[in-house]
């Protein structure tokens, strides 16, 4: 049986540690830092080895004679007290003291996009959180230190002596690196490590495992693997008090990061200084950073973050039990705010500052209840928690390759414009993109600062932009509008003005969602198109959300809300606007007394059906995003040299570009069948049957067409 040798409950916590076995034990105890563990890492679904640990003597003897645990429990991406899987993990350690720590990783601060507004939301929850740890414990609290935890934790177990580090596993691509190289240098050091799954319904990894290390694509199959791997885990209660934190000596340098690229300069007033004033902060206390340490500007959202308002928000939401018993999102109006129709839950979610299983429980409780008819998944309360589960277990699967079009089995390729542009040595998208048209950048300008010249397109990129939130169904319209369904522009531009703006920013969901809107994964069905006119009208008949976000169409009379092009030029000065040019913030915003607001930038009708008409293009080739000619640049021969996107001449660069690069890296297409390409001058896309390229291609069909009957019965 696996033993123990740190403390009697640990037995319970072993399923997901890595320790050091006897041999290392020897090892440290003999002062050799360079400890070897037993296991190796294992780099695939599952972050961290099981250990069998060996019974020995020298366990026995090392057991009734080793200091009490020593803990680092590291916060990332749960910022809360309730059901803390990893928390009480670290609790049932026993520990002599705890150091409830947050590494400030220069990772986000400059490499990942994030917006103010996110800043803000984080900085709440790490300040609630620390006021909630301090209830507990006068002595303790959140203590942030400024550095990768790459570089720290080195120093910073040696320095306080610890034991272990405990936890919260997290499967973003980034993250599961980052962690791998985290546990090897905590092996290194002698330092345990406990890791427990407690971010989603199901560990992603388990769910990985056990559809066959395939991405989950519906819900149905997250459905389908979660009853295998049991009932969803109860939540656990918030610990009534906690342990003291060691002393915080820091008799060490500390790492500076490199600050350039600062993929979020543009948000700065001052310089970035969170680094500058050493390890503990300007107070010498580990303090909670501020947005003006940021160098950043004051955030605009009304939404405020903390474990805290998460609590009480849940609790008004479980109150109305009508509302969460017959919960369907499609019912719900992307048109209400204040307040929304559905439950903001999402940023809490995305910063742990609430347990998803404490909500999906509480549901439940309400539904089973409920005298009358209950909502069921897909569309149910529990149905969208289940949507973020299938997301975080696609990601979980695929890692980086998630994230673009480029070498990943599950996107469909699309000729989209304003393609990534592709790192050739790691196959990964860069950041930047490929301006193939200049006409679709300045689509892509206005959509994402709100001057489409559509009403509803541009009140929803306006409130995105201020608040950082937007209802479903209005992400559905922004996404639909620069993708299938109006700009043809790559689906990864869209994402990377979401994973900006979003207060819930959720690596998974947002990939996904995009793929799912773009209809390049989970979702096929790109003829239909959500109307920019047709479709907020059917919830907001007076166009008062437009009103709201596009203050200069305010007093237009209701029938022109959504067209206000079409408004006669007396209606248009009686509400003290003129419909005129593009928007351009450069240019004037105003002509006399009159606001301006723009023309629509294309004629909708019209943009629709070239957009479908090349989605019917991309399904009948039927590539994707790492078939051999996409890898290679040769996708171009298979359209039509005048049809929409980057599609003319016969060689492109890799994943769409239009430069003539070849990309490295080509392993993973080796078992893509080929397709045979046009000889000589394009004529139209080849048929169905000989373009449907690997048998990856047909499973994606399938898996779309499981979808669609899905679909048949029960609207997302
Ligand atoms: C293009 C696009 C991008 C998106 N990007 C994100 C993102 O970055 N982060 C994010 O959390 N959600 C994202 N979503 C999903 C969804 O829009 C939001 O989760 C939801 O609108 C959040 O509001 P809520 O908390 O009121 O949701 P509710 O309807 O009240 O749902 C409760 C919770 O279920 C989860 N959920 C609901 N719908 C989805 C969904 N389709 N996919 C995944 N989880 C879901 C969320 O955690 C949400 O908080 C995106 C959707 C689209 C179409």
């Amino acid at each position: 049986m696996a033993r123990s040798y740190v403390t009697p409950g640990a037995s319970k916590i072993a399923e997901s540690r890595v320790s050091i076995s006897t041999r290392n034990v020897h090892r440290r105890d003999s002062g050799v830092r360079d400890v070897v563990s037993a296991t190796a890492l294992q780099p695939s679904t599952c972050l961290l080895p099981k250990v069998n640990r060996i019974e020995h003597p020298i366990c026995d003897f090392y057991t009734s004679t080793m200091p009490a645990p020593r803990v680092v429990y590291w916060f990332r991406t749960d910022l809360r007290l309730h059901d803390s899987p990893a928390l009480q993990a670290a609790l049932d350690l026993k520990p002599e003291c705890l150091y409830p720590i947050w590494t400030w990783d220069p990772h986000y601060v400059y490499r990942a996009r994030v917006g103010v507004n996110r800043w803000q939301f984080l900085l709440d929850c790490q300040n609630d959180l620390s006021k909630g740890i301090t209830k507990l414990n006068g002595k303790s609290k959140l203590f942030v230190l400024r550095e990768a935890p790459q570089t720290l934790f080195p120093k910073l177990f040696r320095s306080w002596r610890i034991t272990h580090l405990v936890f919260e596993k997290d499967t973003d691509a980034y993250a599961k690196d980052r962690d791998r190289e985290v546990v090897k240098i905590a092996q290194e050091a002698g330092v345990e490590v406990v890791m427990r799954s407690g971010r989603t319904l199901w560990d992603s990894d388990e769910i990985v495992k056990a559809h066959g290390g395939k991405p989950t694509m519906s819900i149905t199959q997250v459905q389908a693997v979660g009853a295998k791997l049991g009932p969803i885990a109860k939540p656990i209660l918030a610990p009534t008090s906690l342990p003291d934190p060691g002393d915080m000596k820091l008799d060490f340098a500390q790492e500076q990061p490199g600050q350039v690229p600062d993929v979020n300069a543009k948000y700065r007033k001052d310089e970035e200084r969170s680094y500058d004033t050493g390890i503990a902060g300007p107070l010498g206390n580990f303090s909670v950073p501020t947005l003006e340490e940021l160098g950043l500007k004051p955030a605009t959202t009304p939404h405020r973050g903390g474990e805290s308002i998460a609590l009480a928000m849940l609790d008004t939401i479980i109150a109305n039990e009508d509302y969460t018993a017959t919960f369907e999102k499609p019912k719900t109006a992307p048109t209400a705010f204040e307040p929304q129709a559905t439950t903001l839950m999402s940023p809490y979610l995305h910063f742990g500052a609430i347990s998803v299983r404490l909500i999906y429980h509480r549901v439940e409780e309400v539904i089973k209840k409920y005298k009358g008819k209950a909502s069921q998944p897909p569309t149910s309360l529990t149905g969208q928690l289940l949507f973020r589960d299938m997301y975080f277990a696609a990601q979980a699967a695929l890692g980086y390759r998630f994230g673009q079009t480029y070498n990943n089995d599950h996107c469909r390729f699309v000729p989209w414009h304003l393609p990534s542009k592709i790192d050739e040595k790691t196959g990964l998208i860069t950041g930047e993109h490929d301006i193939n048209d200049a006409s679709a950048e300045e689509m892509f300008v206005r959509w994402r600062e709100g001057r489409t010249g559509f009403p509803w397109i541009d009140a929803l990129m306006r409130q995105l932009k201020h608040e950082g939130w937007i209802h479903h169904l209005g992400r559905h319209a922004v996404a639909c509008f620069l993708t299938r369904g109006g700009c043809y522009v790559s689906w990864e531009r869209g994402a990377e003005v979401f994973e900006e703006w979003l207060v819930d920013h959720e690596a998974a969901s947002n990939i996904g969602n995009w793929q799912w809107l773009s209809c390049t994964a989970f979702y096929a069905q790109f003829y239909r198109c959500y109307s920019p006119i047709a479709f907020p009208k059917k919830w907001d008949q007076e166009g008062a959300f437009v009103r709201r976000f596009v203050p200069e169409l305010r007093s237009l009379p209701a029938k022109y809300i959504y067209e206000p092009w079409k408004a006669p030029l007396q209606d248009q000065r009686a509400a003290g606007v003129l419909i005129k040019g593009k928007g351009d913030p450069e240019h004037q915003q105003k002509e006399g007394d009159y606001a301006l607001y723009p023309k629509p930038m294309f004629d909708f009708a019209e943009r629709r059906d070239i957009c479908i008409q090349g989605l019917k293009k991309a399904y009948r080739v039927g590539m994707f995003g790492n078939h051999q000619k996409v890898l290679d640049g040769t996708w171009r021969e298979m359209f039509d040299d005048d049809a929409e996107g980057p599609t003319k001449g016969r060689k492109g660069g890799p994943g769409g570009t239009t430069a003539e690069q070849q990309a490295d890296g080509l392993e993973e297409a080796k078992d893509d069948a080929p397709v045979t390409p046009k000889r000589g001058v394009k004529r139209g896309p080849p048929s169905p049957k000989a373009t449907v390229s690997s048998k990856r291609a047909k499973g994606q069909e399938t898996i779309d067409g499981a979808f669609k009957k899905m679909k048949r019965k029960g609207k997302k």
